[in-house]
């Protein structure tokens, strides 16, 4: 049994509530060698671990809390390929050599997480069934085309649906304008999957120790000493996956990032003939408001969606009663259902929206800022840092590494953000029309 949940005071997830056991139990309370430490135990950490050994390499992985305790475990378990922003936009940010090894390698990072889910037998409900970016207005198919012609361009095999399809996919007839269908994504019970890499980590030969929090790192001749509350771990290399879930512990990476705040909620399992009538196929959705607001199913039939914005104190009631209505609205079926679990997490966002790999000193590399997708991408991140530490060169790495990076005015767009989601979901009282509304 572990101390925590990845969860929030006041709040219930259904993660938590549904997961596998996890496999980390044990607490470091020794002095340890190694070839690699890692710090973080969400989906980056773990895959870098995992990789690592199935190298034969040495490596110890150091968790605060419990496995899957950040994003990794809080997350809507959308698998989608790519980032947020289109592949132009990174071409933009990063210049086109640059930008074109980006995103070729994010292209088909799904498939690296069904993949690893079958080669370990990962117990996390995983369904490669599809996942859809929705228009929520006609305006927003202009968008839609242009990103999947970006797509498709990248060689994705994504497909732009019409208005019917959409909304036979969603099982919403707000949903009637079209999307993105990209048929090799999927969905995944997010902490489940965290806690099988950990397995499969373990399995394979990695170390790994949770409530055991990095405290300091200092430099010992040419290797890195790191302590924790009850023991210590001196390592040649040293990866700061700690992300957005960074505490002061692991500094250069919690300045690297905007720490911006997604809700869910998840109803009760939905009677036999509603679940079968709500995005029938069991594909992932998530739409083009500019609240953005994903729905899914769970393994039980119950309805997840998801939404910007944290439920600590006051703003618990308005966002809850803003995803309600939003829902009623989509789902009508779904009028007189209760939500029986809400919860939060923080994702790092970036000004550039771009993903940032920091190397902090030599030898100590921090991957951050995923803003918002990171089940493909932390799992692909591990395993090419997993590649490059191996290899001890980085002319394969497909993610440009960069010094010390500071977001400027984090605490105040951080807040402007989320009082900014607030304020919308407490002004919208009509939102999307239906179409007979039209
Ligand atoms: C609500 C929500 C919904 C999301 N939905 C999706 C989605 O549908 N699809 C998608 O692809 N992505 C989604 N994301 C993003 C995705 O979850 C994250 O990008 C991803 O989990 C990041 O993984 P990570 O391993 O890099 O970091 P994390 O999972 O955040 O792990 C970092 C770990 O570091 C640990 N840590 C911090 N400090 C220390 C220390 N000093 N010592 C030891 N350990 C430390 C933390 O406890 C934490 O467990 C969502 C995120 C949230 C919050």
């Amino acid at each position: 049994m572990t101390d925590y949940l990845p969860q929030d005071s006041g709040e219930r997830s259904l993660w938590s509530g549904t997961a596998i056991a996890d496999p980390v139990a044990e607490r470091l309370q020794e002095a340890l060698k190694t070839d690699v430490l890692v710090v973080g135990g969400g989906y980056t950490g773990l895959s870098i671990a995992l990789h690592l050994a199935e190298r034969g390499i040495d490596v110890v992985l150091l968790e605060a809390r419990c496995i899957g305790y950040g994003g990794s475990g809080r997350n809507a378990g959308l698998v989608n390929a790519g980032v947020w922003r289109n592949p132009d936009h990174v071409r933009r940010v990063l210049g086109d050599a640059a930008g074109e090894r980006f995103n070729h390698a994010l292209r088909d990072s799904p498939a690296l997480v069904f993949e690893l889910v079958e080669r370990y037998r990962l117990d996390c409900d995983a369904r490669r069934t599809g996942t859809i970016n929705i228009a929520h207005c006609a305006a927003a198919m202009d968008y839609l085309a242009d990103r999947c012609r970006q797509l498709e361009a990248l060689g994705a095999d994504v497909e732009l649906i019409d208005g019917a399809r959409a909304r036979a996919l969603s099982g919403s007839s707000l949903y009637h304008f079209g999307g993105i269908l990209d048929p090799k994504a999927g969905t995944i019970q997010p902490l489940s999957y965290a806690r099988g890499l950990a397995g499969a980590a373990l399995a394979t030969g990695a170390r790994l120790f949770a409530r055991s929090p990095l405290i300091s790192l200092t430099r010992r001749g040419n290797r890195w000493l790191a302590q924790s509350e009850n023991g210590e771990v001196e390592a040649e290399q040293v990866v700061l996956a700690t992300n957005a879930y960074a505490d002061a512990n692991s500094a250069g990476v919690r300045e690297s990032t905007l720490p911006v705040f997604i809700f869910q909620c998840a109803t009760e399992p939905l009677p036999a003939d509603v679940a079968a009538a709500i995005v029938p196929e069991r594909h992932g959705l998530w739409d083009t408001q500019p609240l953005m607001t994903s729905s899914r199913l769970d393994a039980s039939g119950r309805l997840v969606m998801s939404s910007a914005g944290h439920l600590q104190g006051m703003q618990r009631a308005i966002r809850l009663d803003w995803m309600t209505r939003m829902r009623n609205r989509l789902y009508p079926q779904t009028r007189n259902l209760d939500w029986d679990y809400h919860w939060s997490g923080q994702v790092g966002v970036t000004a550039s929206r771009v993903l940032r790999v920091q190397l902090l000193a030599p030898g100590v590399f921090a991957p951050a800022g995923y803003n918002g997708r990171g089940i493909g991408t932390g799992t692909v991140m591990g395993k090419h840092l997993a590649a490059t530490i191996a290899s001890g060169n980085r002319d394969d790495f497909p993610f440009p590494v960069e010094a010390l990076y500071r977001e400027k005015w984090s605490g105040v767009r951080a807040a402007y953000y989320n009082y900014g989601t607030l304020a919308l979901q407490f002004l919208d009282r009509r939102g999307p029309r239906a179409k007979s509304e039209d």
